[in-house]
């Protein structure tokens, strides 16, 4: 002890992933939930409960540990009996079949929405994410110092694509835009229509179309899910998924990257031989899951979507409703999938509170409640509420919600407040 203060060690942490790392959802949700006090109020959304996965995924998989179908490492890079299944099961809504070979399979779908940005990145090079979208490509496009343009969404139009600012934004050097659908955080499920124009679009501009389908099965409005492979005769399409959501099984880490060519497009242009090299220096998702993958796509019975459907439906009819009660939050559109609301908030409607992040900072230190700021996908006073917990939670949170907004709120006398707070 003490004695270290005369050696030079050589070493220290590489700030590479610092910026990067800022970004992710996870730093946001971590130090916002750091601010809540169990003392003060259970927090919502409650920690322990997380929604249960399908019975025929679990017999899969406890079946692939006790056969010891999964024990070793893939003897490709992958699975061949996962990668057909996916093959198989996305093909299903599909006028051109994939086979086992067009699928990779990742560590969830955040790999694969790594993989894309990888493979795609040269130094000129630069491509189109959503603002708002879900952080994780935004992070890697950081981490690879990939140049990004931020396309937009026509509020108006059900947070259809802004055509034209996917137009303004393209140059010689853009290769892709990434899309998500249904759309973590707008809550929205693109139409057919739209998809097809989003492809002809592409063709146009000469770049291809990433698509993250991680919330198909979780669709419940009455726009129904198309998958974007379903245009891949007008513009190359790379798939991008996972079992994560529609099984409400992250933890188990197993997704996919579908190569959805155009007559040998992404074979002339090396972007399959690209992924398979970036696969083999990464790491693959559990052996034991990939094993199991067959059987949890193929037999997972239609009734286990559909109650999960019924019930987020509910929570959104009951959350939506409640927000029209709290005038400084305003919800475009009501959720037609995914597990959350996304809300603007009004700022000049709160006394004391600068922007969306004090507000989620406020709120949980008050109320304990966990809310993630607009600024987290991309969006600056904006907050995305998760709809995903019982009936009698939700109506804890937007009691909480309404109660903190009063406090806060410029129309509230400030002799009230100080009720509120007890102050003398
Ligand atoms: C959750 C989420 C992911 C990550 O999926 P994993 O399979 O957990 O890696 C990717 N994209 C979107 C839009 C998500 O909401």
């Amino acid at each position: 002890m003490g004695k270290n203060n005369s050696v030079n060690w050589q070493f220290s942490g590489s700030e590479a992933a610092k910026e990067a790392s800022a970004a992710t959802l996870g730093s946001y949700t971590s130090r916002i939930m750091a601010m809540c006090d169990p003392n003060v109020k259970p927090i919502l959304p409650p920690l322990s409960e997380a929604p249960e996965t399908s019975y025929t995924a679990k017999k899969a998989v406890v079946k692939a540990v006790l056969n010891d179908s999964g024990n070793a490492y893939a003897p490709s890079i992958d699975l061949p009996a996962a990668k057909s299944a996916v093959a198989e099961y996305l093909s299903r809504d599909l006028p051109k079949k994939l086979t086992a070979d067009d699928v990779f399979m990742t560590v969830g779908c955040k790999q694969a929405i790594e993989l894309a940005i990888e493979i795609l990145h040269t130094p000129k090079a630069n491509i189109l994410l959503p603002k708002p979208g879900f952080p994780w490509d935004m992070v890697h496009a950081i981490y690879n110092k990939f140049e990004v343009r931020e396309y937009t969404f026509l509020r108006e139009k059900n947070y259809e694509i802004d055509f034209d600012s996917v137009r303004a934004l393209v140059d010689e050097n853009t290769c892709a835009i990434l899309i998500i659908n249904p759309h973590n955080p707008n809550g929205n499920t693109y139409s057919e229509a739209h998809l097809k124009q989003l492809a002809e679009l592409a063709r146009e501009l000469g770049i291809l179309v990433a698509s993250d389908e991680v919330f198909r099965w979780t669709v419940f409005g009455s726009n129904p899910f198309v998958p974007m492979a379903k245009f891949s005769s007008i513009v190359p399409v790379i798939t991008l998924g996972s079992i994560s959501k529609g099984w409400n099984v992250p933890g188990w880490q197993t997704g996919w990257l579908a190569l959805n060519d155009l007559d040998g497009v992404f074979q002339s242009n090396k972007i399959a031989i690209t992924v398979k090299n970036f696969l083999s220096i990464d790491d693959k998702p559990p052996t034991v899951i990939q094993a199991a993958i067959p059987t949890i796509l193929r037999k997972t019975p239609k009734e286990f979507f559909e109650r999960r459907q019924i019930f987020l439906k509910a929570n959104v009819e009951f959350a939506f409703a409640k927000l029209k009660d709290i005038p400084a939050l305003t919800c475009y559109l009501k959720t037609e999938a995914c597990t959350f609301l996304w809300t603007e908030l009004n700022m000049s409607l709160f006394a004391d509170i600068e922007d969306d992040e004090e507000f989620c900072e406020k709120l949980a230190t008050e109320e304990c409640l966990v809310l993630l700021p607009g600024i987290a996908f991309g969006l600056k006073n904006w907050a995305r509420h998760s709809i995903d917990m019982d009936i009698f939670a939700l109506e804890d949170a937007f009691v909480r919600l309404k109660s903190f907004c009063e406090r806060h709120s410029t129309l509230v006398e400030a002799s009230s407040v100080k009720d509120v707070y007890g102050v003398k």
